[in-house]
């Protein structure tokens, strides 16, 4: 059992306390990651209009939450609106996210847009429904965007989502390519950020158990879930358990590219070098193995006889 300490005695903390401490560390964890990564990628700056765009998934709850409480220590100022697009899903319980925005006191704005009848309507019975969704999801939400005067799109995307697109693009589409902490929209008019690019997803998951939040199941729309997601999620998952720290590490070597030292001629010119006679500190030493710390002090690797 935990214990804090008095002058003269251990006093155990009962489990209430423990709970209370455990919340109030995860609160501050999932505050110090998103406010890292906003000024990180200065994806929120003094004036600006976020709207947060609302699926009802503990993402995208647990974002709006996290941005509420940054708004309120934020060194500048910002507004926050609401979105959901309600695409008319058989079943979708349209009276709940108004019901909690309203409560919690944040503006919002519910478009209705029935997607889902075209989808249905273009896509043979069987086929994946996600790319024309998502393709029709995401011109809506610019053109609200606009609407509202919005100056950024958020989007609740976490550290787990974007290390599964990494590899689903690596495994699947060939390229070395995640999914951006913030860019410019594929129409050229919109900034979108994803503040919760250093957040765990477990983090999220505890988080949304704590807040109780009315979460809205994703599987209304019947479409078939994406396995190849599914199998690296649960890959990244497993090497998590296993090796602590591994991933971790991976999200950080997202950070940490070198471009002479890949492959790709577009990223460096590897067909102009020459030997002009500077040593280079990070240049390649060639013949001798990288230097590595010890396998012993790295998280997750296993030391192998042979
Ligand atoms: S899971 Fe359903 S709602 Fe989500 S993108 Fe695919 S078709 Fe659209």
């Amino acid at each position: 059992m935990s214990a804090v300490w008095t002058n003269s005695e251990v006093v155990p903390l009962s489990r209430e306390h423990r709970i209370e401490r455990e919340t109030h560390k995860l609160e501050k964890r999932l505050c110090r990651l998103a406010g890292q990564a906003i000024t990180d990628y200065n994806m929120i700056g003094e004036g600006d209009k976020v709207m947060v765009c609302l699926s009802g998934g503990k993402d995208s709850y647990g974002m709006l939450d996290i941005l509420l409480k940054l708004k309120q220590r934020a060194p500048i100022s910002f507004d926050l609106i609401a979105v959901n697009l309600d695409q008319k899903q058989p079943g979708f319980p349209e009276h709940v996210l108004p019901e909690y925005l309203t409560r919690i006191g944040v503006p919002f704005h519910i478009e209705n847009q029935d997607t889902y009848s075209i989808v249905k309507d273009k896509i043979p019975e069987g086929k994946t429904m996600c790319s024309l969704c998502s393709r029709l999801r995401r011109g809506i939400l610019y053109r609200v965007a606009d609407e509202l005067g919005a100056t950024r799109i958020a989007l609740g995307h976490h550290r787990d989502d974007m290390l599964q697109t990494f590899f689903l693009n690596m495994f699947f589409g060939g390229k070395l390519k995640g999914m951006p902490p913030k860019l410019v929209s594929d129409d050229g008019r919109h900034i979108v950020i994803r503040p919760l690019a250093y957040v765990p997803e477990k983090d999220l998951v505890r988080w949304a158990e704590h807040r109780q939040f009315p979460i809205i199941p994703c599987t209304l729309c019947g479409s078939q879930e994406n396995l190849q997601r599914k199998q690296v999620a649960a890959m990244l998952r497993e090497w998590d358990r296993k090796h602590p720290g591994r991933v971790d590490n991976m999200f950080t070597a997202l950070q940490n590219v070198v471009p002479s030292h890949l492959a790709d001629g577009t990223h460096y010119d590897f067909k102009g070098l020459i030997a002009n006679g500077v040593a280079r500190e990070d240049g390649d030493k060639a013949f001798d193995p990288p230097e590595l710390p010890s396998a012993l002090s790295v998280p997750g690797l296993q030391v192998i006889k042979i």
